[in-house]
C-alpha cells in the first residue's frame, strides 16, 4: 500500500489537492487526484520539486507530464512495462478507496461548517440592538453566502470527482476481468489457471489437486472442412460446456487454442477422471450444426489426460504428466480418458 494514513489524514490532504488542482487549472483524473495527494502527503520530496518547477513555469502541470510524474514517483519505473501496469492498477485502486472516503468526509465537513455559519450570524441578527450592528451582520451574512456558495461549487467538484471515481473503478474491475478472460469462450485464461494453482497449493492444509487436460480430436481437419468461422463456433460450444459442468471448486480455464485445463482441487485421479468422463460423453452427444447452410455437422469429440499432484511440486510438472497421459489417449484411438500411472 502507497498511501497508509486513515481517512481523516486521507481528507486533509485531499482538501488541500483539490482547491489547488482547480487554482492550476489541472484536470481533475485519477493521475493528477494522486499526484496532488502525493504532493500535499510530502512523501515524495523530489515530486514536489519537479511540480513546483512545472506550475512557476507553466502555471499548470499537462497532463502527459503528470503520467510520467505518477509513473516515476508513485510506482517507481525499475518494473517491467506488465508488472508497472499491474502496479499502477493496484495503486489507482487503492488510492480510489481512500479518495472515495475522504471525499465523503470532506463533503460533510463542509456542510456542517456552513450550516453553522449561517445559524449563528441569523442567531446573531434577531438580538442585534443597533442598526450598525445589523448593517454590519447583514454584510457578514452576504459574505458568508458567497462562501456558501463557493463551497457549494467546490461540493459540486467533489461530486463530478466522485462520479469519476466511480467510474474508473468500474472499468478498472472490467479491466481486470478481460486480462483474465479468454474473449472467445469466455472461460477464465491460463494465467487464471497458474494463480489459482497457486493459491490451492500455498493453503496450509495441503490436499491433492486433480488436473485434467482436454483437447478437441482432430480440429484440424475440422477447421479445413468446416471452415475456422465454424471452428470458433464449436470452441464457444465447448466453452459453454466446460461452464455449466465444471462447478466450483471445479475450474476449467481455455489454455490455448484448441486445449482446456480443469483444475479440481481436493479430488483423487479417479474422481477428476469421471468428471472427464461426463465431458467425454456430453460432448460427444452435442449436435451441431451449420445456421447459415443448415448442413448437420459430424459430432465433435476430445480426449483427456489426468494427472494428481505428487505433493508439492510446480505446475508444470503436474502438466506434464496429464500431458503424458493426453497423448496416450490420442495414441489409442481418441474420444478417450486417460488417467497418468
Ligand atoms: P489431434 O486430435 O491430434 O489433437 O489433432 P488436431 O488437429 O486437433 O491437432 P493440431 O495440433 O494438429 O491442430 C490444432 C488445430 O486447432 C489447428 C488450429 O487451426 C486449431 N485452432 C487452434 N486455435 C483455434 C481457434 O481459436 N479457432 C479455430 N477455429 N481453430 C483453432
Ligand atoms: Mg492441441
Ligand atoms: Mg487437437
Amino acid at each position: 500500500m502507497i498511501f497508509s494514513e486513515d481517512s481523516e489524514q486521507a481528507a486533509v490532504f485531499l482538501r488541500k489537492a483539490v482547491p489547488k488542482m482547480i487554482q492550476h487549472k489541472i484536470v481533475p483524473n485519477p493521475f493528477n487526484y494522486t499526484l496532488w495527494y502525493a504532493y500535499f502527503s510530502m512523501n515524495f520530496p523530489e515530486l514536489n520539486r519537479e511540480l513546483d518547477y512545472m506550475l512557476d513555469r507553466f502555471g499548470t502541470c499537462p497532463g502527459s507530464m503528470s503520467e510520467k510524474l505518477f509513473l516515476k514517483y508513485v510506482i517507481g519505473s525499475d518494473e517491467d512495462v506488465e508488472s508497472r501496469k499491474l502496479l499502477f492498477q493496484q495503486a489507482v485502486a487503492g488510492i480510489v478507496d481512500s479518495l472515495s472516503e475522504s471525499i465523503d468526509v470532506t463533503a460533510k465537513q463542509s456542510r456542517d461548517f456552513s450550516k453553522a455559519l449561517n445559524d449563528d450570524i441569523e442567531s446573531l441578527s434577531s438580538s442585534a440592538e443597533s442598526t450598525e450592528v445589523s448593517s454590519l451582520l447583514s454584510n457578514l451574512s452576504e459574505n458568508a453566502n458567497g462562501l456558501c456558495r463557493i463551497n457549494e461549487a467546490f461540493q459540486g467538484e467533489m461530486s463530478k470527482a466522485q462520479l469519476e471515481i466511480q467510474s474508473l473503478r468500474q472499468q478498472l474491475e472490467e479491466s481486470k476481468e478481460q486480462a483474465n478472460t479468454d474473449a472467445l469462450t469466455g472461460l477464465n485464461n491460463r494465467r487464471v489457471f497458474e494463480s489459482l494453482y497457486l493459491e490451492f497449493t500455498n493453503k496450509e492444509q495441503q490436499y491433492d489437486i486433480a488436473l485434467i487436460m482436454m483437447d478437441i480430436d482432430k480440429f484440424k481437419i475440422f477447421n479445413d472442412t468446416h471452415g475456422h468461422v465454424m471452428g470458433d463456433q464449436v470452441l464457444k460450444v465447448v466453452g459453454r460446456l466446460l461452464k455449466v459442468e465444471c462447478t466450483e471448486p471445479v475450474v476449467a480455464v481455455r489454455f490455448g487454442g484448441e486445449e482446456f485445463a480443469i483444475l479440481c482441487p481436493g479430488l483423487n485421479a479417479s474422481s477428476a477422471g469421471k468428471i472427464a468422463e461426463n465431458l467425454r460423453v456430453k460432448l460427444s452427444r452435442i449436435t451441431l450444426s451449420n445456421k447459415r447452410t443448415g448442413e448437420k455437422l459430424p459430432p465433435v469429440t476430445a480426449s483427456f489426460g489426468v494427472s494428481v499432484t505428487q505433493g508439492a511440486e510446480l505446475l508444470h510438472h503436474l502438466v506434464e504428466r496429464a500431458d503424458k497421459a493426453l497423448y496416450a489417449a490420442k495414441e489409442s484411438g481418441r474420444n478417450r480418458v486417460q488417467i497418468f500411472s
